[in-house]
């Protein structure tokens, strides 16, 4: 065998055979990449059969930029006492859900920063009244390490915050927080938010008390190729466990205004991106969906990525503000969301907060 027969990776016989994450790691090194998003198109359509790619309606506000967890990858918090730092009263979060609800959204992505002055009873009357107000709207609400905070100032544990968020209404977790799912990488950027295990930890006390969620991925900055591997196969391994996840995510990370913007080892492309996104619908064979990121990837690779997997398009996002601090703005209607799906070969679905069709 010659050293370049030996470094390009064949593909299974069998696309729904399980492949190992060492095959992982070689398929995203060394293969041709529309090779590789020829086998996740085929595994998307033996998963998916019908050429419907879903959207949803949502709007990603924030109820507080406070954060005392300092990841060198964020652009949106501020320490306690900046000038600029802000907390909003219940009232405030509820205009915002109000201004998603009157746009149609269903779904609503809360997150904030980690702000040790809210007590746990500001979160679950925030659940509490979303529900109660806006009975259309799923509350999204609160990454892995909000949930942590809230198991801090609450002195309760992860399950207990998770079980009286979920009595308040809660069926749903963002998958955000998890950035790559390696020690190295989180000790490097975000050594404070408690590591890989804790993301972990939350989401499958989440799925064992029925509350489903999704998982995410920034890569692009200073993980190495079998890093990313490590993170799709911590979170393979959950689904095993659980089959909480309802659909994976990944998106490049965005530099400007952040402290790690000056270390970045690798810079993410297009080509990187939708080799990760062909990749995962590959190598989770166990996740129901890959989300295409026309937000952060750009609309045109977006478009792209339904054809290397990816079988959702997203959400309408009427409001973000995360990206937005790192100056990475894109904006969107429900018409040209249809539009550039359609663009694409696909019929277009609404759907709700779990991934069920509401309108095709
Ligand atoms: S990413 Fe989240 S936890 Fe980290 S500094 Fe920003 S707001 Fe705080």
């Amino acid at each position: 065998m010659t050293v370049l027969e030996e470094k390009k990776p064949r593909l299974k016989s069998d696309p729904s055979q399980r492949i190992t994450s060492a095959e992982a790691l070689s398929y995203y090194k060394n293969m041709d990449l529309l090779e590789l998003g020829a086998r996740a198109n085929e595994i998307r359509f033996q998963k998916n059969p019908k050429p419907i790619v879903t959207f949803v309606i949502d709007s990603n506000p924030n109820y507080t930029n406070v954060c005392v967890t300092d990841c060198s990858f964020c652009a949106f918090y501020r320490k306690p006492g900046s000038v600029d730092a802000y907390t909003l009263t219940l009232e405030q979060v509820l205009e915002k859900v109000k201004f998603a609800s009157d746009q149609g959204a269903t779904t609503v992505l809360l997150q904030g920063g980690h702000n040790p002055e809210l007590p746990f009873r500001y979160y679950l009357d925030l659940v509490r009244e979303v529900r109660k107000r806006f009975p259309q709207i799923t509350p999204h609400f609160f990454t892995a390490s909000e949930i942590q905070t809230m198991a801090q100032v609450s002195k309760l544990p992860i399950e207990e915050v998770l079980r009286q968020l979920k009595q308040a209404g809660q069926v749903s977790l963002p998958g955000g927080g998890a950035e790559i799912l390696s020690e190295r990488v989180r000790k490097r950027i975000s050594p404070k938010k408690g590591g890989p295990d804790k993301w972990l930890e939350v989401h499958r006390a989440a799925h064992r008390l029925g509350i489903k969620s999704t998982a995410m991925m920034m890569y692009g900055h200073v993980e190495e190729a079998d890093e990313i591997v490590e993170h799709l196969e911590r979170i393979r391994q959950l689904q095993d466990e659980t089959g909480g996840f309802t659909a994976f995510v990944p998106w490049s990370f965005k530099p400007n205004n952040t402290p790690l913007q000056k270390k970045i080892v690798h810079r993410p492309s297009a080509n990187q991106y939708l080799r990760i996104l062909a990749l995962s619908r590959i190598y989770l064979d166990n996740f129901p969906h890959i989300q295409a990121t026309w937000f952060s990837e750009g609309k045109k690779t977006g478009q792209a990525a339904l054809h290397f997997g990816a079988d959702d398009f997203g959400g309408t996002l009427f409001e973000e503000n995360v990206h937005r601090a790192t100056n990475h703005i894109n904006r969107t209607t429900l018409e040209e969301i249809q539009t550039l799906i359609r663009e694409s070969g696909f019929q277009p679905a609404q759907r709700d907060t779990l991934y069920n069709i509401l309108k095709n």
